[in-house]
This record gives structure tokens, sequence and C-alpha cells, in this order.
């Protein structure tokens, strides 16, 4: 029942390639025991025993009938040869399938009926009224993802109106139109392209949203960043409304230090972010540099220790471990995300600051997109955020400083402008979002506070 190339209306897994990150082991593992495994039973007889054994996990006193599904539904499952819900699937459907919908995490073992469950409560809020995607299943692997959507199948076969559609490698979309498929089964990066990239589809749109292997998904470097990107984009959209914008001309490097230093003695701020842009060989000598008792912790990196490490003092001066060290050698708690941390060492750097353990967060470009530190009321643009071009990035700034109007909260966003090429992204950014930034003179106490 698993052999999944059967359907030939599926991809072909060894076509195409859309960037996803290697496979993680944990997805493999988990595709394996899916496929070798067992599942919830062997034998009809023997998932009867179980069922009826109150200590196992496929224990189930509840009936299908009790959740109200539609009859097209039920017809599906039965078909499937489930009779009565697994122990996850009683517990869950009652949550996954209530209204108002609910957010829910669900953690049990594999073979228990997971998958049957998130992908029952898929097909049931489908509105076939509606041409557009409303549900969003994010699998870590090409397979998975294969896998859930034969899931799907099967139980929606008796829902032919139901419509799904696989975002892996190897399918391709027509660009000119919009999707219109009810429910779109994939691997982050893929549908990070068809709803971000060619906006295929809307996410404001999505109404479910599955992550499922979630453990796999937020262990994986690049698939951690694209869920909560995604994840992002689904909620209300982000705003400058309640922001005050400033900027602040600064002559030089030195000067955007001694801008930070000013506005910090100046107003007595919660917790601010400063955002400064890294390429990829400064994040790679800045990590060289970080020694491992500093990584993800509080950082106590001399300005000494970083320029023994072979930067030139330009290169020096434009690093997140320089700005970092200056802050800290001047008394402020300062925190720093950089690219090079792991997984568990960035989260530990965000628990640390969400905590308040640290006022101050400097981190780099590349992950902006991640961070959702509501308390934030102060962030510094130390470097504007531009494209490859050096164009005005006005999607990344509006993720850095927008809020969404459901927190409401104020803010206050600085941009430190050293030349007329940084004066212009910041006069672009102003006309795209058509919200005035002020100039600020940070060498007045009045005008900053
Ligand atoms: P998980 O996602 O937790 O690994 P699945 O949903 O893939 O588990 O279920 C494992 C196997 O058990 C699948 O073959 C599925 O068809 C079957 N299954 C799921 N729920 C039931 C049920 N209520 N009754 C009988 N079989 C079920």
């Amino acid at each position: 029942q698993n052999n999944k190339s059967s359907d030939s209306n599926l991809p072909d897994p060894n076509s195409g390639e859309d960037g996803e990150p290697d496979v993680a082991d944990p997805a493999e593992t988990s595709l394996l025991i899916k496929i070798l495994g067992k599942g919830l039973v062997n034998t009809k007889l023997s998932l009867d025993i179980q069922q009826k054994n109150p200590n196992s996990p496929l224990h189930s006193i509840k009936t299908f009938e009790a959740l109200h599904l539609k009859a097209s539904l039920l017809k599906g499952i039965y078909a499937m040869g489930f009779n009565t819900p697994s122990k996850i699937q009683e517990t869950a459907l009652p949550t996954l399938l209530a209204d108002p919908p609910q957010n829910m995490i669900a953690q049990s073992q594999s073979g228990t009926g997971k998958t049957a469950a998130f992908v029952l409560a898929m097909l049931s809020r489908v509105n076939i009224g509606l041409n557009h995607p409303q549900v969003l299943c994010l699998s870590p692997t090409y397979e998975l993802a294969i896998q859930t959507g034969e899931v799907a199948a099967r139980m929606g076969q008796f829902c032919p109106d139901i419509k799904l559609r696989f975002a892996v490698r190897g399918e391709e979309v027509d660009r000119s139109k919009k999707i219109e498929e009810h429910i779109l089964i994939g691997t982050p990066g893929k549908l990070l392209d068809w709803g971000l990239k060619f906006r295929l589809f809307d996410m404001k749109k999505i109404t479910v949203f599955v992550l499922d292997e979630a453990d796999v998904m937020i262990a994986t470097q690049g698939h951690h960043d694209q869920c909560i990107r995604i994840h992002k984009l689904m909620r209300e959209e982000e705003s400058l409304d309640n922001i005050k914008q400033y900027y602040v001309k600064c002559k030089n490097e030195d000067n955007k230090y001694n801008a930070i230093q000013n506005i910090y003695g100046c107003i007595s701020i919660g917790q601010a972010i400063i955002f400064c842009h890294l390429d990829q060989k400064q994040l790679a000598l800045f990590s060289h540099c970080m020694t491992r008792s500093t990584r993800g912790r509080m950082v106590k990196t001399s300005a000494y220790g970083v320029s023994r490490c072979g930067f030139g003092l330009s290169e020096t001066r434009r690093t997140a471990a320089w700005l970092a060290a200056k802050m800290t050698s001047d008394g402020h708690s300062v925190a720093v995300l950089s690219g090079d941390l792991t997984v568990e060492q960035r989260l530990a750097v965000l628990d640390r600051f969400r905590s308040g353990l640290e006022k101050v967060l400097i981190t780099t470009n590349v992950l902006s997109r991640g961070i959702d530190i509501e308390q934030v009321t102060i962030v510094v643009n130390f470097d504007l955020p531009v494209d490859v071009r050096g164009n005005a990035d006005c999607e990344t700034y509006l993720h850095r400083i927008g809020r969404t109007g459901r927190f409401g909260k104020s803010g206050i966003a600085i941009n430190l402008i050293t030349d007329e090429k940084s004066m212009k992204v910041c006069t672009d950014i102003e006309k795209h979002f058509k919200k005035k930034i002020e100039i600020l003179n940070t060498d007045s106490a009045d005008d900053i506070e």
C-alpha cells in the first residue's frame, strides 16, 4: 500500500532540482519507518486486539461517526479499512475539526495515525466553492510529501471536487496562471517559490497550515527559516503604521557607532535589534574568530581578539563581532546571532534575548526573516537592507521593522546613513511605503527624546 511509484500522475522523483537542502537523516528515517514499518498494525486482527487494550497508544473508545464528518469523507475512511480512530486521532481530531479553528501540536510514535489525522482535517476544511489554495502541508522531503498526498487521495476518493497538487521538485507550473487546487502538499523551498517568488497563490488565503515532521523541519537549517517565513507570510499583514522611522546621517562607520551610543544613552529603551550586513566571506571570518565558548552565548569578544584573527581594519568595522565587541566593552549586554550558529545555538541566543538577559541583539541580514520578537521597541539598521544589485530591499525592511496589527505595538526604526548610496536606498524605501522617514540628530538629546 505504500508503493508510491504506482501512480503515473505523480512527479518523477529523479527529474528536476528545486534547490531543497540535502535530505536530513531524521526525515529519511521517518519515511523508512512509514514504508517499512507496520503502520498502525500488520493485520486487522492485531488492530482490534490492540485497540481493545486501554494501555495501547491505539486504544480508542470513540467512533469516526462521532466526529460529524462529511458522508463522503467517512466513506473514504472506511474504504481505507479504518474502523475506529486511534488514540492520537481520537485526541487530536476534535481539536483539528473544531470551530473556530485552533492550533495544535501533536506528537506520537510513528505509525500511530498522525498523518491520517491531519489529512482528514485538511480534507474536511476545504471549501470547494473557492478555486484557490486553502490548505498548505509542508513536508521535509519529496518522498514524505508524495506519501501524504497519496493518503489524501485515498481518503478523498469520494470527494472528487477536492483538488490536490504537489509542490515538489520536478513539478512545473504555468507561471501565467494562478494555482487553483485547494490543497498544496510539498517541500518548503518549492512552496516559497510558488507562493512568494512567482505569486501563483495567495499565502493570506491559506486557512490550514500543516507542518509535518515538525521536529525534523526545525532541525534542518534551510527548512527552519523557510517554514518560519511561510508561516509569517500567512499571518496578518505586517505594516509600518505604528512605527516611527528615522534616519541618521553619519560621516563614516565609526560615526555609526557613536549614533548608536547616543541613541542608547538617551532613551530608556526596552530591547533593541541591530541589523548589520555581513557577506559570506565576512561571516566565515567572523565564525573563525568566535571561540567555541562564546558562540551562542553573550559575546565577550574583544576588539583585539577579533582583529588578531586577520581582519583588516575596514573589514573589521563592518562586522557584527566588531560592533558586539565595542558595545560589550562599553558595558552593554549584547547577543550576536550569526549564520554560523547551529539551530540549537540560535534558539538559545533568541531565548536568552526574549527573556531579557541581553538588551541588544546584533544580527545579520541572513537571519532577519526568522526573527520575531514582539517586545523589541527599537530596530536599528546599521546597514540598510539591499538586494544583490544594491537596490533597496523593501520586503526585508518590512520584515525587520514592521509589526502585525494583532500585536499593535509601536516602535522606533533608525536607519544609519553614511553616503549618497545608502541615502538613496533610504529614500527609495520611503517612497515605496509612502511613509516619511524623518531625520534624527543623534548629537541632540532633545531630538532623540
Ligand atoms: P503516522 O503519521 O503517525 O506515522 P499514519 O497516519 O501514517 O501514522 O498511519 C500508519 C498506518 O496506519 C497507515 O497505513 C494508515 O493507513 C493506518 N491507519 C491510520 N489510522 C488508522 C485507523 N484509525 N485504523 C486503521 N488503520 C489506520
